[in-house]
C-alpha cells in the first residue's frame, strides 16, 4: 500500500509505556492530526515516524518498504518542531535552499528551487531578506519551506502553530492544509488543540496514555465519538449518566429518550449531546424540566446553562432560536435521539 502503516507499535521508557500497542494506517496523501492531551505519547510516536526514537516493538512501513531500523535522514522527510530551528545568519532564500545544498544540488537549482517554494508560500520576493527581520507567521512558512525543499514523502510538524498568536494561528492553519492539498504530501501533526485537529486534518487521531481511543474523520469524531473520554476532548458537549431499562430504552435525567437503543453489551454509560443539539423550548409533554442558571449571549450564539437533578446541561442557541429566559426560569429540554451518542464511561 502506498502510505503509512504503523503496526503493533510501543515505545517503553523503563516501566513506562509512553507508545502502547499503537496500530495505524495511513493511505499516501492524508493529513493526520494526533491530538491528545499532554504526554498521551503523540510526540514519541511522531518522533518514531521520524526515526529519532526507536520503537521498543513493531514496525513502521512506508509505501511498503519497512523503515523501522532506517535512520532519519534516509527516509525522506521534511519536518518542522516548535522551536522552527532556522539559521539565523542566513537568509530566507539559504534557509530554504539549505537542505539542496548539503546534497550538492546545483547553485542555480538551489535559487529556482527556493523562489518557486517562497511562491508556495506567498513570500515572493523574499529570498535575500536576513531571517532576523521576518515576522512570527513568515518565519513559519519559511520553516514550512525549507522542510519541503527536497519534495519528502512524510512531512512532519510537532506544535508547529504553539508559538503564534490565536489570530495567526487560524490563518497559518488554513494555509498549511492549502498547501499540502496543493503538494498531496502525506503530512503527521501534533497538537493539543482540537480546533487546529479540526481545521485541517482527513484523519484526526486521538490518544490517551499512550493509546489510540479513535482514530477517523473530523466529523466523525465529533459527531460519533468512541467513548466519554474522545467526546470530552473534542469540542464541548454534554456528558450525561445513561442506563437502560429491561427493554434496552435509554434513560438520562429520568426520562426515556424516545428512539435511543443501549448498544449491545452495555446497561449504563453516557449519554453525549452537543450544545448546539439541545432544544430549548415550553416545559410539559415529552420535555425535560430544567432550570436556567445562567445565560450568557455571545452576540453569534447564546449559551444556556440548565441544572436538571443536579446535572448540568449547556444549550447553545442562534439569536434567532433565542428563548426569552432568564436564571431561575424553567424550560423544557429536549434530547433528539438522533444527536445523542452513547458512550462508555463518563
Ligand atoms: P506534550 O503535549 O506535553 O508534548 P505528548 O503527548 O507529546 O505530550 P510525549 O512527549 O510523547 O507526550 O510523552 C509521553 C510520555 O512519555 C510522558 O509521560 C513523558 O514524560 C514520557 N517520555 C517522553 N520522552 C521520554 C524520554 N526520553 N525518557 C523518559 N520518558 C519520556
Amino acid at each position: 500500500m502506498s502510505g503509512l502503516t504503523i503496526k503493533d507499535v510501543t515505545k517503553a521508557f523503563g516501566a513506562h509505556k509512553a507508545v502502547n500497542n499503537v496500530n495505524l494506517t495511513v493511505p499516501h496523501g492524508q493529513f493526520v492530526c494526533l491530538l491528545g492531551p499532554s504526554g498521551c505519547g503523540k510526540t514519541t510516536l511522531l518522533r518514531m515516524i521520524a526515526g529519532l526514537e526507536e520503537p521498543t516493538e513493531g514496525q513502521i512501513v512506508l509505501d511498503g518498504q519497512d523503515i523501522t531500523g532506517v535512520p532519519t535522514h534516509k527516509r525522506n522527510l521534511g519536518m518542522v518542531f516548535q522551536s522552527l530551528a532556522l539559521f539565523p545568519h542566513l537568509s530566507v532564500g539559504d534557509n530554504i535552499a539549505y537542505p539542496l545544498r548539503i546534497r550538492g544540488v546545483a547553485k542555480s537549482e538551489q535559487k529556482a528551487r527556493a523562489e518557486e517554494l517562497l511562491k508556495l508560500i506567498h513570500l515572493p520576493g523574499f529570498a535575500d531578506r536576513p531571517v532576523a527581520k521576518l515576522s512570527g507567521g513568515q518565519r513559519q512558512r519559511v520553516a514550512i519551506a525549507r522542510a519541503l525543499a527536497l519534495s519528502p514523502k512524510l512531512f512532519l510538524l510537532d506544535e508547529p502553530m504553539s508559538a503564534l498568536d490565536a489570530k495567526l494561528r487560524e490563518s497559518m492553519q488554513v494555509e498549511l492544509r492549502q498547501l499540502q492539498q496543493r503538494l498531496g504530501v502525506t503530512t503527521f501533526v501534533v497538537t493539543h488543540d482540537q480546533r487546529e485537529a479540526m481545521t485541517m486534518a482527513d484523519l484526526v487521531v486521538v490518544m490517551g496514555e499512550g493509546r489510540i481511543r479513535q482514530a477517523a474523520s473530523p466529523m466523525e469524531i465529533y459527531r460519533k465519538p468512541a467513548d466519554a473520554f474522545v467526546a470530552d476532548f473534542i469540542g464541548v458537549t454534554n456528558l450525561l449518566d445513561a442506563s437502560a431499562d429491561s427493554a434496552g430504552r435509554v434513560s438520562v435525567l429520568g426520562q426515556v429518550i424516545p428512539g435511543l437503543a443501549m448498544p449491545a453489551g452495555m446497561t449504563k454509560g453516557s449519554v453525549s449531546i452537543r450544545p448546539e443539539d439541545v432544544r430549548l423550548g415550553k416545559t410539559g409533554g415529552d420535555a425535560i424540566t430544567g432550570t436556567v442558571t445562567f445565560v450568557r449571549d455571545l452576540g453569534s450564539n447564546i449559551e444556556t446553562y440548565l441544572e436538571v437533578n443536579g446535572q448540568t446541561i449547556i444549550a447553545v442557541s442562534t439569536p434567532r432560536e433565542r428563548l426569552d429566559v432568564n436564571a431561575g426560569d424553567k424550560v423544557g429540554i429536549t434530547l433528539p435521539a438522533e444527536n445523542c451518542v452513547v458512550v462508555k464511561g463518563n
